[in-house]
């Protein structure tokens, strides 16, 4: 199997540590060295002159929601709450929501990411499982896909109106958890708590109680399927704490009694701000008609306070946050992702090395991959990219493509400057 070497650039590994002078050597599907220094390119390996450039970890994305129907280059203001819900009344089915899939998949692997967890499906379709899978086979590109469920809250009135008799109650919670996990999608997203955007007040307002989140617990335990939570809500973070809830979105309101419980749990869980969607509420909403006034009732600009006063705290206690989250609006489309390290840092007080290691080391780790991907080491696969410049001291050189020389994912050349890809 030939080698390829990318030479004389910097090298961020993912660890944390600084970026360094070296060399990143892949084979196949791996990375089998990382060597500080210059060294003497081996007999019968392909060279790659990356100087000027840093060597890095693919971006991950921890909050994905590739059913949303707004990506770069691809707008859609029908899908815009709460200004235009509109889009629900035009669901034409499973191929188009496939598609739709399929194309954003393809946006964010072009933006540099190559794994994405996703946050929940807006459709009761099994469209991320098939996207996942055809990804998984080299059939579309795409970021490495963990499918999550469509979005459950816990209101028998379904969106389509129509009530549903027992919707409610820890047995049909365990139902739900088991159905999906029968289906093949890899985590099941409940909406802990509601949401401003949706409910005046309602990101304070808790909607599921213990009992019903504990059976949803045991049942994606036994089913072998992960959790996740939108909490925004002080007790909606500890009712999913305690249910052994993975990936625990949000916490804006998180109290002291929340964030020791996410301390508690920190070796298994993770959290996402997801500050990109607030951020654009709050600044970058109004030629959607989310104006000032907007922002401030559909909760953005309050959340967007919460997130600058827990964050740092967070960061400190060493509670894993991940960057992304709630691409695919109108204002926040998706295949601008990267855009969170530079709020993490701008916001919420990390540094920007920390910033890159939420996007790469813990990114590895929520795919549950943590010993073999989000890390620029032997063995480890070989996703990665070759930036121009130092995103070590600038992380918004990720937010341009153009800044990305190469996009390497599983060792294969998914962009290249040169006819070298081949
Ligand atoms: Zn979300």
């Amino acid at each position: 199997m030939t080698r390829t070497v990318f030479t004389g650039g910097q090298v961020f590994d993912g660890t944390g540590s600084a970026a360094f002078p070296g060399d990143v050597v892949l084979e196949g599907d791996r990375i089998v060295e990382v060597r500080v220094g210059r060294h003497e390119v081996p007999d019968g390996a392909v060279a790659v002159d990356v100087t000027g450039h840093t060597v890095m970890p693919g971006l991950i994305e921890s909050h994905a929601h590739l059913t949303f129907p707004s990506a770069v280059g691809h707008i859609d203001p029908r899908f815009n709450p709460p200004v235009d819900v509109s889009f629900f009344r035009h669901i034409e089915g499973f191929e188009s929501e496939l598609a739709r899939t399929e194309r954003n998949a393809a946006i964010l692997l072009d933006a540099g990411f190559t794994s994405a967890y996703s946050a929940g499906s807006l459709l009761p379709m099994p469209v991320e499982p098939v996207v996942r899978d055809k990804i998984r086979a080299g059939v579309i590109p795409g970021p490495r896909l963990l499918a999550a469920a469509a979005e459950r809250d816990n209101h028998p009135q379904r969106p389509d109106g129509h009530f549903e008799a027992d919707w409610q109650g820890p047995e049909a919670c365990a139902t739900w958890v088991r159905e999906h996990a029968a289906q093949g999608f890899d985590s099941v997203k409940f909406l802990v708590s509601n949401d401003d955007v949706f409910v005046p007040g309602g990101s304070h307002m808790t909607q599921y109680t213990a009992e019903e989140l504990n059976a949803a617990g045991q049942a994606a335990r036994e089913t072998g399927v992960w959790l996740n939570g939108h909490c925004q809500s002080p007790e909606s973070v500890k009712l999913a704490v305690k249910a052994g809830f993975r990936s625990i979105y949000h916490c804006t309101y998180a109290d002291e009694e929340a964030l020791d419980l996410l301390e508690s749990v920190k070796d298994f869980a993770f959290v996402s701000p997801a500050p990109g969607i607030i951020y654009a509420n709050v600044y970058e909403g109004e030629e959607f008609g989310i104006t000032s006034e907007v922002a401030r009732t559909m909760g953005s600009v309050d959340a967007l306070d919460g997130m600058r006063a827990i964050y740092p705290e967070i960061c400190k206690r060493g509670i894993r946050a991940l960057i992304g989250g709630d691409y695919g609006f109108p204002n926040n489309p998706i295949g601008r992702n990267a855009r969170d390290l530079g709020l993490f840092v701008r916001e919420l007080g990390y540094s920007p090395v920390e910033a890159l290691v939420a996007a790469t080391q813990y990114g590895g780790q929520l795919m549950g991959m943590g010993d073999e991907l989000g890390l620029l080491k032997p063995g480890y696969l070989a996703d990665l990219l070759v930036v121009e410049g130092d995103p070590t001291t600038d992380v918004t050189l990720l937010e341009d493509a153009d800044n990305l020389a190469f996009i390497v994912q599983g060792g294969a050349f998914h962009k290249s400057p040169s006819p070298l890809a081949a």
